[in-house]
């Protein structure tokens, strides 16, 4: 474990640039692996994501530790000698913030729910924590974040303790050490937590500036919590307030009852659907008994076939008339949805075949289509090969 390496000298709230030198340049796939002597750039590691910013204006893609070297990622061609480095500080201020946050609340769900970290990562949008414990309740979150937002306010120091490795029992460690290190560098954020971590940390809580656990869900068998610290609670409360506020105005209630007043007409919208879709049976109905009575179709069987187009309906409502038309008569219907260019055939009558004909009138007319003995759907490239088909089977039923 490095205990003091350069990149943790960075003034968070600096310019974010440093001289160093460049001293190896390495082929690394499609870029260059920079080695430099002394480097502001953090690897990834220990669930915290890599530093990116230039290296002599060059993009740092990744940074990794490889045998206790760092490497720089770049893409380009570098050479050797003095260069300067140029940190994306807001970034590195943000995961500093996003990783002290974790172990606070890493520490307070120790403390107080007796639940310990398992895992942790820092994503580029929030943090989870995974936690062995199942069923963590609201109110068990809700109170470790009070918890942590407290140790915010009263500023609880963070201290980085160097300890070799036979002194490390003297702090309450939350998780084990690694082994073989000469030093431990051990986390301390009074009276929260005691960690044993390389990563980068602010340097008191009040840095964090803000804490939220946004929710929590079962995973693997343990709970992971999704955190978020610092600005990103900012972004979080600007984008919730402003798509309360566009609910708001267009439900016309006050921000606070947005949630209620839409639940409220999801309920209202679901009431009208279902009224509506009684109306389109019903209408239904009346076509088919429409169509039945001018077409002269009541006691019709499997010899009389009728065919309609309809050129501004959809397949849906074809086949609601279809539905409708079955019920009332056992004639053969041929039925053609413009908006779809879609067919539904159909007949009631028992033990009808209308497949032959249709397979037949399909065949010359161009179009495609399946089905079984009294129920059939096609579909055509253009309406008008709909409409010139269903029109062979007017001339067929009126033959
Ligand atoms: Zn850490």
């Amino acid at each position: 474990m490095r205990t003091k390496p350069d990149y943790y000298d960075i003034d968070l709230y600096g310019d974010g640039k440093a001289r160093a030198e460049i001293i190896e340049v390495r082929l690394r796939g499609g870029g260059r692996a920079l080695v430099l002597d002394r480097t502001i750039f953090y690897p990834e590691g220990g669930g915290q994501g890599a530093d990116r910013g230039t290296i002599n204006g060059y993009d740092v893609l990744d940074v990794r530790e490889e045998d206790g070297e760092i490497l720089h990622i770049v893409e380009g061609d570098p050479v050797p000698g003095p260069c300067e480095l140029v940190l994306d500080l807001s970034r590195r201020r943000d995961f500093t913030v996003q990783h002290t946050a974790q172990h606070l609340v890493s520490g307070l769900m120790l403390r107080r729910g007796g639940y310990p970290t398992v895992s942790m990562r820092l994503g580029e949008d929030y943090t989870t924590i995974d936690v062995d414990g199942k069923n963590i309740s609201r109110e068990t979150l809700l109170a470790v974040e009070d918890e942590a937002v407290f140790a915010v306010e009263r500023d609880a120091p963070v201290v980085i303790h160097l300890c070799p490795p036979e002194r490390v029992e003297d702090f309450p460690l939350r998780k084990i050490p690694p082994k073989g290190e000469d030093v431990i560098r051990v986390v301390e954020i009074a009276g929260c937590d005691f960690s044993p971590c390389c990563g980068t940390h602010v340097p008191s809580a009040a840095r964090i500036g803000m804490i939220r656990i946004l929710g929590s869900e079962k995973y693997k068998g343990m709970t992971r919590i999704y955190l978020i610290a610092g600005r990103r609670c900012l972004k979080d409360s600007r984008v919730l307030r402003e798509n309360a506020e566009t609910v708001s105005r267009a439900l016309s209630v006050p921000v606070e009852e947005t949630g209620a007043a839409a639940l409220a007409l999801l309920e209202k919208t679901a009431k009208m659907e279902e009224r509506l879709k009684a109306a389109a049976e019903e209408a239904a109905r009346i076509r088919a008994c429409a169509i039945i009575e001018k077409a002269e179709l009541e006691g019709a069987g499997p010899d009389t076939w009728y065919a309609e187009y309809f050129p501004g309906a959809d397949m849906e409502e074809v086949s609601k008339l279809g539905r409708q038309l079955r019920e009332l008569s056992g004639a053969v219907f041929v039925l053609g949805a413009g908006k779809d260019k879609k067919f539904a055939a159909l007949c009631s009558a028992e033990g009808v075949d209308i497949r032959p004909g249709l397979k037949e009138a399909l065949e010359k007319a161009g179009g495609k289509g399946g089905g079984g003995k009294d129920f059939f759907q096609g579909q055509f490239a253009s309406g008008d090969e709909l409409e010139a088909f269903l029109a062979g089977f007017q001339t067929k039923a009126q033959a």
